[in-house]
């Protein structure tokens, strides 16, 4: 199949891209930290099973945040040490995951409550982390995604809630394996991790966690080489190994890292075709099969990269790049247009499926086919259908 004959509009996730991003992560935290480093491929940011697969192959586990996530992963092939379990809705399943060797971060003192009553007086030793919640804002203004309210996952560090959790685990007999970091932030900036390393630091001196198991920095980082000025991999990997090193022992602590965009970004682009095109007033009104909400549900001013296939005559005519959904906003934000789109014409958007191929509604349009491009070649991933829509029917009288 060559990219002409693709049902648009259409996802396509290119395959060497991906798996040059899965090698190219890991190698250079590798290079900073050492042997000791793991990797969990973060399920919510992509749900496709090729997706994940494809990590666990390069050596990846499975992050998971959620009971449906962490069964989805046992049907891709990740069980036991291969999961690194996260979130606040974990319920029986907290118990099952520790039980069968998956890595399991707290994020509140329910789940500390729950894991002391379960793992007390007996002789296995779960691998536990907390998630600790800190002040992020407070070191980096401006940087964070909840400025004005406080981040609300993990357990607070500053009101001694942390501390009277660590008691806890102590006090049951468990052992703390490890600090769970994660934090997401507006600007992924080299500053942000550099302030949650120092935080892990800060922890450790504090409460004395040099023999940690590991230190889990989550994700959130740029990735690939796609954006210009942006932080690139071995930049964050040498901020955060060269702070976690004041006062972790790379022999001794594992660093866990939890990609999800960096790995994706840069290997997804989202292809859609003009339908029509006409003049309302002054204007040129270009609709195209593909949505706005595919690739920018929230409908940001955020104008997404693009290349235009088969343009017309060049031109710097001001033109409106709208969606075939009914919802008047439903307008594309592309710049730099030098040339005319005609009939025929397709926009090739760039860096935007991460999340958005594997997070839409059936609003209007069912979700879109996925295709992988591998050496040139297109193959379907995942067909459009309307038949979720139909699920449970059969039920119903
Ligand atoms: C969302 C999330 C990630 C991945 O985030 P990206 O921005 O896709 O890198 C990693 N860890 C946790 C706990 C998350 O919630």
């Amino acid at each position: 199949m060559d990219i002409r004959e693709l049902k648009t509009p259409c996802y396509i996730v290119n395959d060497e891209e991906y798996e040059n991003n899965l090698l190219t992560f890991k190698a250079a935290f590798t290079e900073a930290w050492g042997e000791k480093v793991a990797f969990g491929y973060s399920v919510k940011t992509n749900n496709l099973p090729y997706m994940l697969k494809q990590a666990l192959a390069h050596g990846y586990v499975a992050e998971v945040v959620s009971p449906d996530e962490l069964a989805f992963a046992a049907r891709c092939g990740a069980v036991g040490e291969q999961v690194i379990y996260n979130g606040p809705q974990k319920g029986d399943t907290l118990l099952t995951a520790l039980r069968s060797g998956a890595i399991v971060n707290l994020d509140n003192l329910d789940e500390v409550e729950a894991v002391c009553a379960a793992f007390a007086g007996t002789d296995t030793q779960p691998r536990l982390g907390l998630r600790v919640n800190f002040d992020l804002e407070n070191l980096c203004p401006g940087e964070t995604t909840c400025e004005g309210v406080p981040g609300r996952f993990g357990i607070c560090l500053e009101n001694g809630d942390f501390e009277r959790a660590m008691e806890r685990l102590r006090a049951s007999g468990l052992k703390l394996s490890g600090l769970h970091l994660h934090q997401s932030s507006k600007t992924r900036s080299l500053s942000i991790y550099a302030a949650i390393a120092q935080k892990a630091v800060e922890i450790g001196r504090t409460y004395g966690l040099d023999g940690l198991d590991f230190v889990d920095m989550g994700g959130g980082y740029f990735g690939g080489n796609f954006f210009p000025g942006k932080p690139t991999i071995p930049q964050y990997a040498d901020t955060i190994c060269q702070t976690l090193r004041e006062f972790y022992d790379p022999a001794r602590t594992t660093l866990i890292l939890e990609p999800g965009a960096a790995v994706l970004a840069t290997a997804m682009d989202y292809l859609t075709a003009v339908l029509n095109i006409r003049a309302v007033r002054c204007h040129r009104i270009v609709t195209v099969d593909g949505s706005l909400l595919h690739i920018n549900p929230m409908m940001r001013p955020h104008p997404t990269p693009f290349t235009m296939l088969d343009p017309g005559e060049e031109s710097d005519a001001e033109q409106i790049i709208a969606g075939s959904t009914c919802m008047e906003l439903d307008r594309f934000w592309p710049r730099d247009m030098h040339n005319l789109a005609e009939k025929g014409s397709r926009f090739l958007f760039h860096c935007c499926g991460a999340y958005m191929s594997t997070h839409n509604s059936n609003f209007i349009n069912a979700a879109p086919n996925i295709y992988l491009c591998r050496n040139g070649e297109y193959t379907l991933l995942r067909e459009k259908s309307i038949e979720p829509l139909f699920w449970g029917e059969g039920a119903q009288p």
